[in-house]
């Protein structure tokens, strides 16, 4: 990883979904790490730095993962608050995780501002390819145009390249600032 300078812009892209899901293992990949990134369960709250390089110019991502705490609802307002990007993910072989999504997005909606940039992901692609899908791609879009945000199904585990997915939103996220 390349060290962060002081003088570079600074983003707040916030990891929301059910438990399980993959986000710690999203949050850890985007961040270069094979590992989970160790936290502090104590805090409940957590962030890694990610530089991003967007059009020429390498912004700072602060990446929060909310360190297995998603289901206590107290943590959301200052989790999601003057966050510029909202990335939601669910498990494509349970349908639960793709239904809780709406609660999720409405606890966010407390704090996350109206503007922030947002992305849906449909995680766990190769299980689904295997045979466990539960939720289709017209379901993820449909939900994902509902909230005007993209949508991208993905494989934590093997895809070659995670970065993709946030590089998409951080590009967004910077054209709107
Ligand atoms: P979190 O609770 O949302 O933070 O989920 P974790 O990142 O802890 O992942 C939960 C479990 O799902 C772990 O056992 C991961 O190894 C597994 N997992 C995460 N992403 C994928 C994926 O793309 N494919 C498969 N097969 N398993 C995954
Ligand atoms: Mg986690």
């Amino acid at each position: 990883n390349r060290p962060l300078d002081p003088g570079q812009r600074t983003f707040k892209v916030v990891i929301l979904g059910d438990t399980g899901v993959g986000k710690t293992c999203l949050a850890a990949r985007l961040n270069n790490k094979d590992a989970p990134i160790p936290h502090n369960p104590t805090i409940g709250l957590d962030f890694t730095a990610c530089a991003v390089t967007v059009d020429g110019e390498t912004v700072r991502a602060n990446i929060w993962d909310t360190a297995g705490q998603e289901r206590f609802n107290s943590l959301l307002p200052a989790y999601c608050r003057a966050a510029q990007g909202a990335i939601f993910v669910f498990d494509l072989t349970d349908l639960r995780t793709f239904l809780s999504l709406d609660r999720c997005l409405h606890n966010a909606s407390v704090t996350l501002p109206d503007d922030a940039c947002k992305l849906v992901v449909g995680n766990k692609r190769d299980l689904a390819d295997t045979g466990w899908r539960a939720v289709t791609s017209n379901m993820g879009e449909e939900f994902a145009a509902n909230i005007e945000a993209n949508y991208v199904e993905i494989s934590v585990l093997q895809d070659d390249d995670v970065r993709i997915v946030l590089k998409d939103l951080i590009r967004e996220i910077v054209s709107k600032s």
